[in-house]
């Protein structure tokens, strides 16, 4: 075996921590470790892990990842547009709600290439996602814009 599939990692026997950690320690990984100590704030590092993530969920439908979404608390994902080759997904309640606004910046790349690696999955193409708006962007809410072309 050379890793760990996400089945792997359900696999959770703390006797007393259980399997629960701080938002704050997620948040550390994702706004410290992964945006400050990579080049680019991380930029292309950041997309290949989230699509990689996103093709390991253990997820066939669009409707199972949004649950899936809600279920990891990353957020609560809902679509509020739908037209042939694009998809609007809306996140209340995301991670990053809360922080302050750093003017012109957004963060949720991660959960972007999330989507967008499990989404081509499931769609079988070839699938865009670009992050739209961003709480930290002083936004109402996180949104993303999913694109395919046949
Ligand atoms: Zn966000």
């Amino acid at each position: 075996m050379n890793g760990f599939s996400f089945e792997d990692l359900k696999m959770i026997h703390r006797t007393r921590l259980g399997k629960e950690v701080p938002l704050e320690l997620f948040r550390a990984i994702r706004l410290i470790g992964m945006r400050e100590a990579l080049p680019l704030e991380g930029k292309g590092t950041t997309a290949s892990i989230g699509r990689k993530i996103g093709e390991s969920l253990p997820v066939s439908t669009e409707e199972e990842l949004l649950d899936m979404f809600a279920t990891l608390q990353i957020g609560l994902p809902r679509v509020t547009h739908r037209d042939k080759h694009l998809i609007k997904i809306v996140v209340d309640d995301c991670f990053c709600k809360g922080l302050p606004v750093l003017e012109e910046k957004k963060v949720c790349d991660l959960e972007g290439a999330i989507l967008e690696g499990a989404l081509g999955r499931i769609m079988n193409r070839k699938v865009t996602v670009r992050e739209t708006k961003c709480n930290v962007s002083g936004d109402e809410h996180c949104e993303y814009e999913v694109r395919w072309y046949d």
